[in-house]
């Protein structure tokens, strides 16, 4: 019996990155995964790849995310996982210094208010089921800070954070986990972007991993299956490090 045997599990930012890793894994350990993506075309190839179904949702719209939720419970009668996970990058110049209010409205409703509505909106199935394991992805910045200035991120994961150890402590006599993950820098698109952007940030960032590397989406993926599965069963309102040390440095 595989680990996450026919449990449905709710994937955000499924098409690329941790997300698609993820739902690679969660599929092989025997899960139902719904992918949700705004990008549409990579979305179906992640969900056809895994066998899974995809729903197209902004995360941050409050309409959409009640109707995703309702759809995919009206389709498999449950939903066991959620991993809300989508989120974008800083703002180029995201120093606090010169960030304006608009750049940072725009991380915080992506970031951050995805998250909160994709809880609110998952939360009244698994109280109905009983049980439930929620992972939100912040950030390691969450528990650090960043040493590259990013303020509206940082603050978004934060928030993320915050919020995942109270609704873990709230929800936790009704069978209902819910984790941080807070991973390192992972080499993904995301990342690669930012890079881009800014090809030293690169370096200065790597100074502070121990392990001397990023992490591969693959190995956060394998964290979050652990979190989502019943192995984790005493884990609840953590801060899940995934940083190859640097917490630790
Ligand atoms: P990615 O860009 O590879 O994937 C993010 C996915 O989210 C994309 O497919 C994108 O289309 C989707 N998305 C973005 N906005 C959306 C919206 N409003 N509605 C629905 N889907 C949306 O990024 P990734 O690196 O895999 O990042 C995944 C999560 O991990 C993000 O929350 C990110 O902040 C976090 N994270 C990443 C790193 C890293 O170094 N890559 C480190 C720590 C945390």
């Amino acid at each position: 019996m595989q680990r996450l045997q026919d449990r449905v599990a709710v994937i955000t930012g499924g098409a690329s990155g941790i997300g698609l890793a993820t739902a690679r894994r969660f599929a092989e350990e025997g899960a139902k995964v719904v992918v949700v993506d705004l990008d549409e075309t990579a979305g179906k190839a992640a969900a056809e790849e895994v066998g899974g179904d995809f729903h197209r949702a902004d995360v941050a719209d409050e309409d959409q995310v009640r109707e995703l939720y309702a759809a995919v419970h009206a389709q498999h009668g449950r939903i066991d996982i959620a991993f809300n996970n989508a989120g974008i990058s800083p703002p180029e110049d995201d120093s606090i210094l010169t960030t304006g209010i608009e750049a940072w409205q725009r991380v915080q409703q992506i970031n951050l208010t995805s998250v909160y509505l994709c809880c609110k909106y998952v939360l009244p199935y698994m109280r109905q089921a009983g049980k439930g394991s929620i992972i939100n992805t912040a950030s390691f910045v969450a528990v650090m800070g960043a040493a590259t200035s990013q303020i509206s991120y940082t603050a978004s994961k934060g928030g993320v954070l915050a919020m995942s150890r109270e609704l873990g402590v709230q929800f936790a006599r009704e069978g209902i986990r819910v984790n941080a993950l807070c991973p390192g820098p992972v080499n993904t698109p995301l990342l690669r972007e930012l890079f881009a952007k800014d090809p030293e940030r690169a370096a200065r960032r790597l100074v502070h991993v121990p392990m001397g590397r990023f992490a591969e989406a693959t190995e956060i993926a394998g964290a979050v299956a652990f979190l989502a599965s019943d192995d984790s069963s005493f884990i609840t309102a953590s801060q899940f490090l995934v940083d190859g040390g640097i917490a630790g440095a």
